[in-house]
């Protein structure tokens, strides 16, 4: 007889010391309590659904993959929460794929609310939070930091939710002026932007010591939206089994995903989906000049620098907190080494690998000029705008057949867009906030300036 417990999936911390987690729980947290991050404790094969699978829409296919791990959510209420996450995109597709050559396609992540991919799990997010404080009746403070555009998808995920207050962390004058505009002119009262002295990198690390508080964490049901949250990664895992399925049928083993990175939280979606059975070849990891994660699979040393603001701002990052995640498997999920590594790590800035698999990777660096010259190349080539992260995917394409995700709407970066081809690229959703206030908080980035400020405006 199984037991009982052994029906429900089970989440655990990459540092192994605390108990497993339920997938509500694993949510509510964000980051597990012992500092390090959830992964489901076993990946499902999924092998034997991608027949049926590869018939379904995108909020169906949604639907049967996290009733895999969402289970101790009623179907029912777990279908309802994605019914509504995916209503504000504006194509039917949600995720669509446009062809610029036999060889070379670009997977559209940009058509949810403010034009960026981290809303396929922001609006999930937002939904399962509301969720959550309906079955417990506890509120909930969500704590975020954003290299600039998980703070608008957050906020726009969270919006109207009750019960939830929102505080995001982002580096002063680091971020694209109409991103930081989606983040401080909604208007809405229980959301506060941080403004803080400093680097994306300086904010989430003083964000992960608030969340190590747990005292604090109880007291004011502290929740993390960042990629750190498991949810984030699943509902990312989902537009990856998707594209698979919309690639020509022949050729869906062949393509190699390129994934404009920072955090590793997108790509490592996709390298998920590749371990529990889905055919795909490989990830390219396409770093601009914060190339922390191109060093490392280039050579195996994971080595820290400064951050250097750049033309793609959202992965102005070099400490990348989804390694962890990755990391844990490929040490054979050996906790005590992924513990010894990342406290190195985190003393030294540096760590050397005498061994590093990572068979399915490859990875790229991009310039800021080649952002520009790709911009424009790509423009005069296929008539195609992309924005600069985007860019970023397209300097190292051979003949291998790619399928670039495109991470984030050209419209959001209108000065280097400008720069690159001579034209504005204008999208109705961004005008609305031209003309609104600047509502925005300077908060120094420690964890007491921090903690102060929430509990102060809670
Ligand atoms: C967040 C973001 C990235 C980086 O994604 P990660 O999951 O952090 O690797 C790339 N491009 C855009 C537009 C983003 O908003």
């Amino acid at each position: 007889m199984p037991r009982a417990s052994q029906r429900f999936m089970e989440f655990i911390s990459t540092r192994n010391q605390v108990p497993p987690v339920s997938f509500r729980t694993a949510v509510a947290h964000g980051l597990a309590p012992d500092g390090g991050l959830y992964i489901p404790s076993k990946l499902p094969d999924l092998k034997p659904h991608l027949e049926q699978w590869s018939r379904l829409s995108y909020t169906e296919l949604c639907k049967s993959f996290f009733e895999l791990f969402a289970t101790d959510i009623p179907k029912a209420d777990l279908g309802d929460i994605i019914d509504r996450s995916y209503i504000h995109f504006d194509d039917p597709a949600i995720a669509p794929i446009k062809k610029l050559n036999e060889n070379l396609l670009v997977l559209e992540l940009f058509h949810g609310p403010t034009l960026a991919f981290k809303d396929f799990a922001l609006q999930f997010l937002g939904n399962l939070y509301e969720y959550q404080i309906k079955e417990t009746g506890q509120n909930i403070s969500v704590l975020g930091a954003t290299s600039g555009d998980t703070g608008a998808a957050a906020i726009h995920g969270l919006l109207g939710k009750k019960g939830v207050t929102s505080f995001i962390l982002y580096p002063d004058g680091r971020i694209a002026p109409l991103q930081e505009r989606q983040m401080t002119c909604t208007e809405a009262s229980n959301v506060f932007p941080l403004a803080i002295e400093g680097s994306f990198d300086d904010a989430q690390t003083a964000m992960k010591t608030v969340f190590e508080d747990r005292e604090f964490a109880e007291e004011v049901g502290l929740s993390a939206v960042n990629s750190i949250n498991l949810a984030r990664i699943l509902a990312q895992c989902v537009y990856y089994i998707s594209a698979f399925f919309r690639l020509p049928k022949e050729q869906r083993e062949s393509f190699i995903f390129v994934v404009p990175t920072g955090n590793f939280g997108n790509v490592l979606a996709g390298w998920m989906v590749q371990q529990m059975g889905v055919p795909i070849k490989g990830f390219q990891v396409a770093t601009n000049q914060n190339d922390i994660l191109h060093r490392l699979f280039q050579s195996g040393t994971y080595a820290q620098e400064q951050v250097a603001p750049s033309l793609a701002p959202s992965m102005d990052i070099q400490v990348a907190s989804n390694f962890e995640r990755f990391l844990y498997y490929a040490v054979n999920s050996d906790s005590a080494e992924v513990r010894s590594i990342i406290s190195q790590f985190k003393s030294t800035g540096n760590y050397v690998f005498d061994q590093f698999k990572h068979e399915s990777f490859s990875s790229s660096r991009t310039s800021d000029s080649e952002i520009k010259s790709i911009i424009k190349s790509i423009y005069e080539t296929y008539d195609y705008v992309v924005d600069p992260h985007t860019a970023c995917g397209f300097s190292d394409i051979n003949n291998t057949p790619s399928l670039v995700l495109a991470t984030a709407h050209p419209a959001k970066f209108p000065d280097t867009i400008e720069a690159a081809i001579g034209k504005e690229i204008l999208h109705p959703s961004l005008e609305l906030f031209k003309s609104k206030p600047i509502v925005k908080y300077h908060v120094d980035p420690t964890p007491s300036a921090i903690k102060e400020f929430m509990r102060a405006n809670l």
